[in-house]
C-alpha cells in the first residue's frame, strides 16, 4: 500500500498558522507594534488605511536588521528572543514564538525597509503570499518599516469575514490603547487614512492615560501603589462616580503586557462593593509587576490570558491597595449614603454633575418643612445629610406631589418619561382600563381580559416609533436652553461621529468640537436633558460591544437601545388617558405581540380559564 503522509508545503503550514495568529487587522497591528517594542523604539508610526484592510503600516526607530535577518525573520519559528526552552520563564520581550512576521506574510503583501545603526544601507525587501519578490539595497533611516497591505488577498473568505471599516478600525484602536497605555516612555503617532488620530509624546503614566482618553480623565484618576515580595502594584482607578455602563476603560498589565483576567477584575470590582451604582463599571488602569517566572502568559496564542502562580495572594494585595486608595483620597465616604439601591439612585444620579466629594449640602434643608416656595427645580435636594435618610418619602413629596413608594422611585430614578402621557385626563374614555401593580395594563375584552406589560408595550411603541425616524423622516429636535457640554477619548468620538446621522435622525443635535468635546445642542423630545450623557454613554456601550455592519442593524440597535432607555418602567403610575393612549399606540404597532427583544407583550386571559377558577 503506498505512503500517504506528506509533509505541508512551507506556504501552506504558515497559512494555517497564519489562522491562528491573524484573526484581523488587529491582530497585525499588535503584532508589529511589539516587535517594534521589542526592538528599542522610543518613537513608532502607526498608519491604517481602510480600517487596516488595505493598509497596515509600522516604522520605528528601533535596532533594524540585518540583510539576513531580515531575510530571516519571515521564516517560521524565527526569532531573536530565545535560544533555549529555558529562556521561555524569563521572558521580558513580547514576542518569543517567531510565527507573526511568517504568518502575516503569508496572507498579505509585506513590504519592509530596515536599516541597522551601524549599517551603511539598509535593506528592502517584497514578499507575497510566503514567497520573496524582490530584494535591493536602500537608503533608509535607522529602524524598521513594516508595510502589510491586502490582508488575506489570497483567501477571500477570511477577506470576506472582515467587519466594516470602522469596526476594524476600531479592533485596531483597542489593541493601540492596550500598547501604547504601558509604553508611555515611547511617542506614538497614529494616522488613520491620512489624518492624525492620535499624537502621543513621551510622557508619565497619568499624562498618557489622559492624553489617550481626553482631558476629563484628569479629575477622575486615583493613584494606586503598593510594593509587597509578591506583586508591585501601580496605576489608577477612576473615581466611582465615573463608573461607566462599558467595561472600556478597563486595563490590566502585567509586566508591561497588556492581560486579561476576570479573577483580578472581580479583584478590583470587590475593592468598590457598595460604591457603584448597579450595572456599571469601574475604570482602572493597573500595572503589575511579578517575577517573569510565576507567570505563565504562554497558554493562549494571542497571549492576553495569563496564569498566576500565587492568584489567591495576588487578588488579596490588589484589593486592599484599591480599598486603601479609595479611602486615603477621601473617595469612599461621599457615597455612606448608598447602602440601599433603592434608596440611592435619584441622587447619585443628580449628583453626576455636582462636585463630589465637597458636596454642597444646605444647611438650613429641612426635609420634614414645607416646600419651599419656587426655589431651583432641577436639582434641589442635593446630598441630604445622613441622618435625614428617614425623612425620605416626605423627600421625594416635594418632586412629584403626590404620597409614592419606593418602587416608583426607582422607576423614576432612571428616566424621566411621565412627560409622554402628561396630558391630564378626566377618566372619561377608560372606564375599562386599570392598572395592576404598577405593572401590567389591564382592560376587558371580548374574549376574557387583556393583560399588558406596560413597560414592554411601550418599548415597542417607541421602538417602531424611532425606527421610522431613523429610516423613513428625521424626528423634531427640542433645542436645548442650555447646551450640554460632554467630552470623550477618541474612540468613544469616532463611535459617535459615525453614528451621528442616526443620531440626527432621532433628533439629536449633537457639534464636535477639535479638542475631544461635543456641545449637544438638541435632543429626541422624550428625552430630558439630564439624561443626556446617560444616554450616550448606554450608546456608547452598546456600540462597543454590538458589531453592526450594515446601516439597517444600526438603526435596529439604535432603536432598540432608545425604547429600552426611555419607556415607561414597572413601577410608573400611569392616569387612566396614559393607560388608553398606551392601549392605542400599541395595537396600531405593527408587532404589538413581541417587545423588541422579542419579549411577550401582552396576554389575553381566556373566559374558559376564568371559569375554570371557579
Ligand atoms: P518574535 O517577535 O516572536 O520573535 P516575529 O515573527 O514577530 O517573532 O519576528 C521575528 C524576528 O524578526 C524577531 O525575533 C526580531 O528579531 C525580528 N524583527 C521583527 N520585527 C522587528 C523590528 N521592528 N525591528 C527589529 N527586528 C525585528
Ligand atoms: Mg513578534
Amino acid at each position: 500500500m503506498a505512503d500517504v503522509i506528506k509533509l505541508l508545503p512551507d506556504h501552506v503550514a504558515n497559512q494555517i498558522a497564519a489562522g491562528e495568529v491573524v484573526q484581523r487587522p488587529a491582530s497585525v497591528v499588535k503584532e508589529l507594534l511589539e516587535n517594534a517594542i521589542d526592538a528599542g523604539a522610543d518613537a513608532i508610526k502607526l498608519i491604517v488605511k481602510d480600517g487596516g484592510k488595505t493598509l497596515i503600516q509600522v516604522v520605528d526607530n528601533g535596532d533594524g536588521m540585518s540583510e539576513t535577518d531580515a531575510r530571516l525573520a519571515f521564516e517560521r519559528h524565527a526569532t531573536s528572543k530565545i535560544n533555549k526552552a529555558e529562556d521561555l520563564f524569563n521572558l521580558n520581550t513580547k514576542g518569543f514564538r517567531g510565527e507573526a512576521l511568517a504568518s502575516i506574510a503569508a496572507i498579505a503583501h509585506v513590504d519592509l525597509q530596515t536599516k541597522k545603526d551601524d549599517a551603511e544601507v539598509g535593506t528592502a525587501i517584497k514578499i507575497a503570499g510566503s514567497s520573496i519578490k524582490a530584494q535591493e539595497v536602500v537608503v533608509t533611516p535607522k529602524g524598521t518599516s513594516l508595510a502589510v497591505k491586502n490582508l488575506f488577498f489570497n483567501i477571500p473568505a477570511r477577506r470576506n469575514f472582515l467587519k466594516s471599516d470602522q469596526v476594524e478600525l476600531r479592533h485596531i484602536t483597542d489593541e493601540f490603547h492596550r500598547v501604547a497605555l504601558v509604553h508611555p516612555n515611547i511617542s506614538f503617532q497614529f494616522y488613520n487614512n491620512g489624518a492624525e488620530y492620535f499624537n502621543l509624546p513621551i510622557e508619565s503614566h497619568r499624562q498618557r492615560i489622559v492624553h489617550v482618553f481626553g482631558n476629563k480623565m484628569n479629575e477622575r484618576l486615583v493613584p494606586v501603589s503598593e510594593d509587597t515580595d509578591v506583586v508591585k502594584i501601580h496605576g489608577f482607578i477612576c473615581k466611582p462616580e465615573f463608573a461607566r455602563k462599558s467595561r472600556g476603560e478597563q486595563f490590566f498589565f502585567a509586566n508591561n503586557r497588556y492581560i486579561k483576567s476576570p479573577y483580578l477584575n472581580h479583584a478590583v470590582t470587590a475593592a468598590f462593593e457598595g460604591l457603584l451604582k448597579s450595572d456599571t463599571h469601574p475604570g482602572y488602569f493597573l500595572f503589575l509587576e511579578v517575577n517573569p517566572a510565576t507567570i505563565d502568559i504562554n497558554i493562549h496564542p494571542t497571549k492576553t490570558e495569563v496564569k498566576f502562580d500565587d492568584e489567591h495572594t495576588l487578588y488579596a494585595i490588589l484589593r486592599s491597595a484599591i480599598k486603601h486608595s479609595l479611602g486615603q483620597f477621601n473617595v469612599a465616604p461621599v457615597l455612606d449614603f448608598e447602602s440601599n439601591q433603592d434608596l440611592d439612585m435619584p441622587y447619585a444620579y443628580k449628583d453626576k454633575s455636582t462636585q463630589m466629594p465637597t458636596v454642597s449640602v444646605d444647611a438650613a434643608f429641612n426635609p420634614f418643612q414645607e416646600k419651599k416656595s419656587g426655589s431651583n427645580a432641577g436639582i434641589r435636594v442635593g446630598l441630604p445629610k445622613k441622618e435625614s435618610t428617614k425623612g425620605w418619602e416626605n423627600l421625594y413629596e416635594f418632586e412629584g406631589g403626590e404620597p409614592t413608594n419606593f418602587s416608583s422611585i426607582q422607576v423614576e430614578s432612571s428616566f424621566e418619561t411621565t412627560s409622554l402621557f402628561t396630558e391630564q385626563s378626566d377618566n372619561e374614555t377608560g372606564q375599562n382600563l386599570f392598572q395592576l401593580q404598577r405593572k401590567y395594563v389591564v382592560s376587558t375584552v371580548k374574549s376574557g381580559l387583556l393583560l399588558i406589560n406596560q413597560n414592554r408595550a411601550h418599548q415597542r411603541i417607541l421602538f417602531e416609533r424611532f425606527l421610522k425616524d431613523i429610516t423613513v423622516n428625521k424626528a423634531v429636535s427640542q433645542q436645548l436652553l442650555f447646551p450640554v457640554h460632554l467630552e470623550y477619548g477618541q474612540k468613544d468620538l469616532s463611535i459617535l461621529k459615525s453614528l451621528n446621522e442616526v443620531l440626527e435622525n432621532l433628533g439629536f443635535d449633537i457639534h464636535f468640537d477639535n479638542n475631544g468635546a461635543i456641545q449637544v445642542n438638541g435632543v429626541p423630545t422624550l428625552l430630558a436633558e439630564n439624561n443626556v450623557s446617560t444616554v450616550l454613554d448606554t450608546v456608547l456601550a452598546t456600540y462597543d460591544n454590538e458589531q453592526a455592519t450594515d446601516s439597517f442593524s444600526q438603526a435596529e440597535i439604535m432603536a432598540r437601545l432608545l425604547s429600552t432607555s426611555l419607556a415607561i418602567r414597572t413601577g410608573q403610575e400611569l392616569t387612566i388617558e396614559a393607560q388608553q393612549n398606551l392601549v392605542n399606540d400599541l395595537f396600531a404597532c405593527k408587532e404589538p405581540k413581541l417587545s423588541p427583544h422579542n419579549k411577550k407583550v401582552y396576554t389575553i386571559l381566556g373566559l374558559n380559564e376564568i371559569e375554570n377558577k371557579f
